[in-house]
């Protein structure tokens, strides 16, 4: 038989996706695990927000939508961005995809000739890396260490780029890293993009997820030369608790926005039409339950973090943003634990997995080997019987 495409031949699963169907698949089967995996809420989407998806089955919507979203979300995008980021698009400006990740995808389409080079900070979340390639680009890593809070700086940016760069990608706050751009520091990133006509994937679907009253800083609302190259991605998935419900969306210059909209059209048609009637009523509704979340999420990093930093063997720096913690496990590789030698978050996590009952996703996918990712994005009782575990197992 012809071989398959080489582009898609080379995509590596998501390890994100895969802990977790892993640790969905144990619990299934009457394993008594307990899940920090994917980065996925555990409270469920609020009943006002429900009741609009419900609503909208009733009254038959449920056709075709135009494929870059209704124009009622998409004011109600730009409302909502208006509101809590100081940033201003208009609807045609403004591009609902199913899921963040599908914008994610469709902004590195719309930017990508063959060979092109995508500067990626390192740690970063799974997919980005993937899609880059799948998009016919070459990632090129960025990576900051912990010592450097995991964030660029605009020296090393500058130094990164080359005659083929066109675009960065910015995760803010960040997934893994739950780490975040000050204002100054943003500036100063998004000076260098503007010097050199960078594009910037700007990713800030954990913005409502912000910790300590720190200030978010959106970079679109840095300036019209930042704005006019900046491919804005969020969604609702992380902020309303909206997972399963697959609505994100993009935001650009007219002339983007337009090149995604037509490539949506041929490859999703449209996003599920219930789900954008959801969407609206998430995003124009009221937003108190965003904010209860938030606070059970700081609740949890305060938990997880002091804990954390009392164990001896591993350590963590605080985040300031989304519902991640980076464990650094560097003191204990070379040790041998439950008979196994530790040579990387790989080995602790499947370690960890099978003698310790806990699924942590390996941050190896995200750049950084000697790290494991915890989400917090679950109960305060499941968090401390998962560090109760963590304790055992380093005992042993
Ligand atoms: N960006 C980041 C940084 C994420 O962590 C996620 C989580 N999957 C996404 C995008 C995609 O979110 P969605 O569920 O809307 O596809
Ligand atoms: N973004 C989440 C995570 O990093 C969900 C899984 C995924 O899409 O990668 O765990």
């Amino acid at each position: 038989m012809k071989e398959l495409s080489r582009i898609a031949e080379a995509v590596q699963a998501s390890t994100t996706m895969a802990i977790d169907s892993l640790f969905k698949q144990m619990k299934a089967d009457g394993i008594d695990v307990i899940g920090f995996g994917a980065g996925e809420p555990d409270f469920h989407t609020p009943d006002h927000i429900k009741a609009a998806g419900i609503t909208a089955i009733e009254q038959n919507f449920t056709r075709y939508t135009p494929a870059g979203g209704t124009l009622e979300l998409r004011q109600a995008v730009c409302d909502r961005l208006q509101a809590d980021c100081q940033v201003s698009y208009q609807p045609n400006q403004v591009v609902v995809t199913s899921g963040a990740k599908h914008a994610v995808y469709a902004a590195l389409r719309a930017l990508i000739n063959p060979g092109d080079e995508i500067i990626l900070p390192a740690p970063s979340w799974v997919s980005y890396y993937e899609l880059i390639k799948m998009a016919g680009g070459v990632p090129v890593l960025l990576t900051a260490g912990e010592a450097e809070h995991f964030k660029i700086t605009p020296e090393r940016l500058e130094a990164s780029v080359t005659p083929r760069t066109k675009a960065v990608i910015l995760n803010n706050p960040s997934n893994p890293t739950g780490m975040m751009y000050g204002r100054e520091e943003l500036k100063a990133v998004a000076d260098v993009c503007v010097k050199y006509d960078l594009y910037v994937i700007d990713d800030e679907i954990y913005y409502s997820l912000v910790y300590d009253g720190a200030e978010f800083v959106s970079l679109p609302s840095l300036g019209d030369g930042i704005k006019e190259r900046c491919i804005l991605i969020n969604g609702v998935s992380k902020s309303y608790a909206m997972t399963g419900w697959r609505i994100g969306y993009a935001c650009a210059n007219d002339k983007i926005a337009k090149v995604i909209a037509n490539y949506l059209s041929h490859s999703t048609g449209s996003p599920c039409a219930i789900s954008q009637k959801a969407a609206l009523a998430a995003l124009s509704g009221p937003q108190d339950e965003v904010e209860q979340m938030r606070q059970a999420f700081e609740a949890r990093r305060n938990y997880i973090v002091e804990r954390m930093n009392q164990i001896p063997g591993i350590s963590c720096i605080k985040p300031q943003g989304a519902f991640y913690v980076m464990m650094n496990i560097e003191q204990l590789l070379g040790k041998t634990l439950h008979g196994v030698t530790i040579t990387d978050g790989d080995v602790f996590a499947d370690l960890f997995l099978k003698k310790g009952l806990v699924a942590v996703v390996p941050c190896s996918g995200f750049g950084s080997p000697s790290f494991v990712r915890w989400s917090y994005a679950t109960s305060m009782d499941q968090i401390r019987e998962g560090l109760d575990r963590l304790e055992r197992f380093l005992a042993n």
